[in-house]
């Protein structure tokens, strides 16, 4: 905090879309005076001793500031590039993923009821990275699951329980296939669950958690689910189509040395730099950002303006509608 009652948060535009949902973000603070002053840095890959890598004064500014919103960032196909993302992750020790996924009321799905919270491990799992070719035709690619990790994302899904008062936490699992690793996984869950006696805990299997969400969302309101890295993204992207899709998901990286947020979409190559953009996702990404910032007054007037402006049907393409990111983003403004 800023002498002058200010926040300095670490602003990184990203790819594609980016620009112009950070644009619109931008102007939306402006008009609801939240007292952040963004610090905007690029995170443009540059070479050093010939490999790729995030500037100096982006990793700078995100550690100084330890909070940042990020654009979405394309990720190049092809040999010799890492992923950004990936990097952020490892950079900022980002462990743990929240995917809030909530109906947007207005905007008419199969279900008005879906209010699902979802937390995936963020750092190992499936995605630790680790493949190797046994024989020609035989790969074998590792699923690491450690004991620290399992309890530190844990622990984080109890807190974050406490927190927004959804004092139930399920763990999504396939232990009875994969005994060892997701074994693991859950003993480390229910050793963090007894630390918690307020909050109910309980298991459930991956399969079984998607029929019954496409079923009947309305079970999950009461509860946050903490899973394994591979079952949380696929888990998410089925929550995100319950409420409309992509344009409407937000969601958070907790870490040890920072936390990011950033809209679940990408790059959007297709429509980038047309003026049609749903900058929603990146708006409510903000407001995770200010409610974990506990600005939470702002978030909820400008959660207000922004429901309320899809509800009246000023809406982008994604969502039917004919309005531009210029004219969705004014809507709002309008209302604040
Ligand atoms: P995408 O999410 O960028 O796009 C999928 C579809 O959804 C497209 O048709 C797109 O137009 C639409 N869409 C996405 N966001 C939208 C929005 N805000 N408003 C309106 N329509 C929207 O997925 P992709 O095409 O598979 O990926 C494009 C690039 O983004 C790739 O380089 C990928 O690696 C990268 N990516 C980055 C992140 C991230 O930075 N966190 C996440 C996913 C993908």
């Amino acid at each position: 905090k800023n002498a002058d009652g200010t926040y300095n948060v670490t602003l990184i535009p990203g790819d594609g879309i980016g620009p112009e949902i950070s644009q619109a973000v931008k102007e939306i603070y402006d008009a609801a005076k939240v007292p952040i002053k963004w610090e905007e840095v690029s995170v443009a890959p540059i070479l050093v001793d010939g490999v790729s890598t995030i500037p100096a004064d982006a990793i700078h500014s995100i550690k100084k500031n330890t909070i940042a919103l990020k654009g979405p960032l394309a990720t190049p196909i092809g040999k010799g590039h890492v992923s950004l993302n990936l990097t952020l992750r490892r950079t900022f020790n980002l462990y743990a993923n929240v995917r809030p996924c909530v109906s947007i009321a207005g905007y008419q799905t199969a279900y008005d009821n879906v209010d699902t919270v979802l937390i995936r491990e963020n750092t190992e799992g499936e995605y630790s990275g680790i493949e190797h070719e046994v024989v020609p035709g035989v790969v074998q690619s590792i699923k690491l699951i450690t004991h620290q990790a399992s309890t530190r994302v844990a622990r984080y899904a109890f807190e974050y329980a406490r927190s927004q008062n959804r004092l139930h936490v399920t763990a999504v699992h396939k232990a009875p296939i994969m005994k060892q690793s997701d074994g693991m996984f859950l003993r480390a869950c229910r050793e963090i669950a007894a630390e918690y006696p307020d909050v109910k805990y309980d298991e459930d299997l991956l399969d079984r958690v998607c029929l019954r969400i496409v079923q009947d969302p309305a079970p999950y309101a009461d509860r946050v689910m903490v899973m394994p890295n591979l079952y949380g993204d696929i888990l998410s992207d089925m929550c995100a189509g319950l409420i409309g899709g992509l344009g409407l998901t937000p969601s958070g990286n907790i870490g040890k040395d920072a936390s990011i947020f950033e809209a679940v979409h990408g790059s959007a190559p297709d429509i980038a730099g047309q003026g049609r953009a749903n900058p929603t996702a990146l708006l409510l990404s903000s407001m995770m950002m200010l409610r974990h910032m506990q600005l939470d007054s702002y978030a909820d007037r400008i959660h207000k303006a922004a429901l309320q402006t899809i509800a009246e049907g000023t809406r982008t393409g994604d969502l039917g509608g004919k309005a531009s990111t210029q004219q969705y983003t004014q809507g709002i403004i309008d209302k604040l």
